[in-house]
């Protein structure tokens, strides 16, 4: 059932929830120190005691959890999409304009790694570089560092090893992933905004 206009789980969460892609999954703390988390409407507790809820719909990060009744009460309002659990040796990636799925798949250093396009800077005109990455969140990536990497010779306007938002670009006819802006993940605690 929808959540009425003034159901007090109401905070904003349109802000940051709206659209969002979720997946279905078990709660594994995401770092040491942190042992639990709370669903993003009605704060029910998720951790790995038994009393608490072990599983429920999550940002493809970890960061924000949702329980299953919320999700029910609020999905058709935030137009959630929910994809499968990009668990070990899985990536998903989601076009950050549409939301579109554009790749649910096995990981691998080959070919299925996701690739990101870098400017290269002092070169005269706009040269871009591919480089590998992996997402750390929706629309965000951590450039990887790959050993041979052109980087060390050429000068990139985001170096590997950093975290970067991406945007689609239309590159020489193909649609593609290009790092945008440079992130600090110390500023943001896992979601840059
Ligand atoms: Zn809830």
């Amino acid at each position: 059932m929808a959540a009425a206009k003034d159901d007090w789980r109401r905070q904003g969460q349109e802000a940051y929830l709206e659209g969002s892609v979720l997946s279905r999954k078990k709660f594994t703390p995401r770092r040491p120190a942190g042992d639990h988390e709370h669903c993003e409407f009605c704060g029910a507790k998720f951790s790995l005691a038994p009393e608490d809820l072990g599983s429920g719909y999550a940002t493809s990060d970890d960061y924000r959890w949702v329980c299953d009744g919320c999700f029910e009460d609020f999905r058709e309002e935030f137009g959630w999409r929910v994809v499968p659990e990009p668990s070990a040796g899985r990536s998903v990636v989601v076009d950050d304009v549409t939301k579109e799925v554009l790749h649910a798949g096995t990981r691998g250093p080959g070919a299925s790694a996701l690739q990101v396009y870098v400017r290269l800077l002092n070169e005269g005109t706009t040269v871009y570089r591919p480089a590998a990455a992996e997402w750390v969140a929706d629309g965000t990536v951590r450039l990887l560092v790959v050993e041979g990497t052109k980087e060390i010779e050429e000068e990139w306007e985001f170096s590997p090893g950093s975290w970067v938002k991406v945007g689609r670009r239309l590159l020489e006819g193909e649609q593609v992933w290009v790092a945008i802006e440079s992130l600090d993940p110390a500023s943001g605690e896992g979601t840059p905004t």
